[in-house]
């Protein structure tokens, strides 16, 4: 598929397939390529060399849309126009995240139902998918302008523990910014890839990745083998990263000037400064021993020492998730071969020390923390474009998948930890007599009651041809297909030994239709060998039936009137139990009429061979 096409722009020869790795984070979005020349992954910078896009969007004048630096500083001074984090709303229902609503300082559209959530900016309405795919369609315009291609095909991430119903999203969002999005990748695997791990085939590998972004702290265990990937475990906290560290000096900042609350509410942009003089701080603290800023005529001043205490309580958290990601997969730290850090806060010194301390051992942080997910995707989509051998990518349902049952019960069809692809399928029928339809509820999680799982879809299938109860046939299968997502089929299955397939080799056969072939000869395996049994017994009666009654016909006067009428019943009744099919029963008439006719059977060889002596004389 690598076509060749002539830069229009620049008026070279490229490759007109440019795949992108796209990381599209709850703070910070980028996008990755495989350089061409060098065939390293590399981030995509504008000429001010700035390559990460705030996932910020905010909605102006005259539904002016801003993405990125631009929106972030509207975040305090229009609050209900800027939205950010919109990728703790992907795939979720105003109940999912009502606990939460605090959070938002915009306007989350409190239906108080299953549906999924919309966002009010000014007098629109938008979804998740929506805005995510402003920031898409962002970071695709910097890319064409950027490499001066078009650019249609992506990777994205998400993270490990993403649902179906947010990974769908995912790719929604994409294909609404105009790219095809050719795979879902989750983001520690993308990590991992870009440090080269899980690349060569042979490698098994335990990985551990801390990713502490702005907003959220995830830690996966993976367990890399023959270029697959398994999640082991995922833990972490959805409230927990650098915006943390932020407030945590704006407080101490607060406090040490004397500032009131009433003065930072009243005077919003003060507020705003202030915050960001604190992400500022931070990040130079990274670098250097201490920092000295001015707000408003007020003095700021905080060192590494005084920052490290305010943070420590927030890195101890990060730590104890470890120790449970630890456990839930079931490894102490020494089984763990590698540490790598992802997410901009790991430029803490603090956090890189701790994670250290903790694994025992040097972590991997060589790569910047907050390109590594992209680079990664950009491997990865290398991989798709088969440039990278014949590579596959396989990671695990992090959730058991499973339909709703008599009772409300859950029917685990795929369970958790599953290598994806993965599919299975399992059989219902109906519970009355003539039911025309039955109701298929897909649902995700641990427990046996449907009600403690979470609901990810449900339709009916209509149009079952009436029948009495528990007659129908009705196969579910699911098929969690490469991305991650799940497809859910239902269908109403005719008496199976009927049933045939047509092959029509001009057409050749899809992967399923063998699927199906090897399937049904499977299933009717056994079916197929009794049948065989029976037709072999109903042969054999009838040529017994035959004989017996062209002997009996000829050597009418040498039987005596009882072997005659006992022999003419036995037959009789052969002939009456062929129809009936069963052999065992054929099987025992064929013995009775060789009984019957072995006696007479046996004079008449006799009377034979006696004549036969007689004219041949050969006594002589
Ligand atoms: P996400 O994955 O959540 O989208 P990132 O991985 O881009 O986010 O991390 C963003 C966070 O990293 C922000 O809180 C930002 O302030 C922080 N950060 C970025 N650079 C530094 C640095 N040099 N020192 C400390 N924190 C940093
Ligand atoms: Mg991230």
């Amino acid at each position: 598929m690598a076509t060749i096409g002539i830069n229009i722009a620049t008026g070279s020869l490229q490759q007109k397939e440019m795949i992108v790795g796209i990381d599209l984070g709850t703070t910070n979005s980028l996008v990755a390529i495989i350089h061409p020349g060098s065939k390293e992954p590399v981030v995509l910078k504008e000429h001010d060399g700035a390559a990460l896009v705030p996932s910020i969007v905010h909605f102006g004048e005259a539904n002016s849309i801003t993405v990125g630096d631009g929106a972030k500083q509207f975040l305090i001074t229009e609050p209900h126009n800027t939205i950010f984090s919109v990728k703790r709303l992907m795939g979720k229902s105003y109940n999912d995240v009502k606990d939460q609503s605090a959070f938002f300082t915009y306007r989350i559209i409190d239906d108080n139902t299953e549906s999924l959530v919309k966002i009010q900016a000014g007098s629109t309405f938008y979804s998740p998918v929506e805005l995510s795919s402003f920031i898409l369609k962002e970071l695709k315009h910097r890319a064409e302008h950027i490499l001066k291609t078009p650019v249609t095909k992506a990777v994205i991430t998400v993270p490990a523990y993403f649902n179906d119903a947010q990974r769908q999203a995912t790719r929604d969002a994409g294909r609404l910014a105009g790219l095809d999005v050719l795979r879902i990748v989750n983001e520690p695997t993308a990590a991992s890839l870009a440090y080269g791990l899980g690349i060569s085939r042979e490698e098994v590998k335990t990985v551990a990745v801390y990713d502490l972004g702005g907003g959220t702290f995830d830690i996966s265990i993976l367990r890399i083998s023959n270029g697959i990937f398994e999640v082991l475990s995922t833990n972490g906290d959805t409230y927990l990263g650098g915006d943390d560290f932020d407030r945590a000096i704006m407080d101490h900042w607060i406090k040490e000037t004397g500032l009131t609350s009433e003065e930072l509410n009243s005077n919003k942009s003060l507020l705003q400064e202030l915050r960001l003089k604190a992400e500022e701080a931070k990040k130079f603290l990274s670098t250097s021993d201490s920092y000295n800023g001015i707000v408003a005529g007020h003095e700021l001043s905080l060192d590494k020492e005084q920052f490290e205490k305010l943070v420590e309580p927030f890195v101890t958290k990060t730590i104890q998730n470890c120790k449970n990601a630890l456990q839930d997969a079931g490894l102490a730290i020494n089984d763990i071969d590698e540490v790598i850090m992802v997410g901009g806060s790991t430029r803490v010194p603090l956090v890189r020390r701790s994670v250290g301390k903790f694994f025992g051992k040097k972590v991997h942080d060589s790569l910047n923390p907050d390109e590594v997910v992209a680079l990664g995707a950009a491997v990865q989509a290398d991989i798709l474009a088969g440039n990278n051998k014949d590579f596959l990518l396989l990671d695990i349902t992090p959730l058991s998948l499973g339909i709703e049952t008599m009772g409300g019960l859950m029917d685990v069809m795929i369970p958790r930890n599953s290598k994806i692809p993965s599919k299975a399928a399992r059989q219902y029928t109906t519970q009355k007599d003539g039911q025309g339809s039955i109701r298929i509820a897909v649902f995700q999680g641990e427990r046996d009651l449907v009600k403690d799982n979470r609901k990810l879809a449900e339709f009916n299938l209509t149009g079952i041809p009436g029948m009495p109860a528990g007659l129908p046939k009705v196969e579910v299968s699911f098929l969690v297909n490469a991305d991650g997502i799940l497809v859910v089929k239902a269908k109403e299955l005719r008496s199976g030994i009927e049933q045939s397939i047509e092959v029509k080799p001009q057409y050749g056969l899809t992967d399923e239709e063998v699927e199906k072939m090897l399937a049904d000869s499977i299933t009717h395996a056994k079916d197929d060998m009794q049948t065989r049994a029976l037709v072999e017994a109903q042969t054999e009666a009838k040529q017994i039936i035959d004989t017996t009654s062209q002997f009996i016909n000829k050597n009418k006067t040498f039987l005596t009137g009882k072997e005659m009428s006992e022999t003419t019943t036995a037959i009789q009744q052969l002939d009456d139990l062929i129809e009936k099919g069963n052999k065992d029963e054929i099987h025992t008439a064929i013995e009775k009429l060789n009984e019957i006719s072995r006696p007479y059977a046996e004079r008449l060889m006799d009377e034979a061979i006696g004549k036969a002596m007689k004219g041949k004389n050969i006594m002589e």
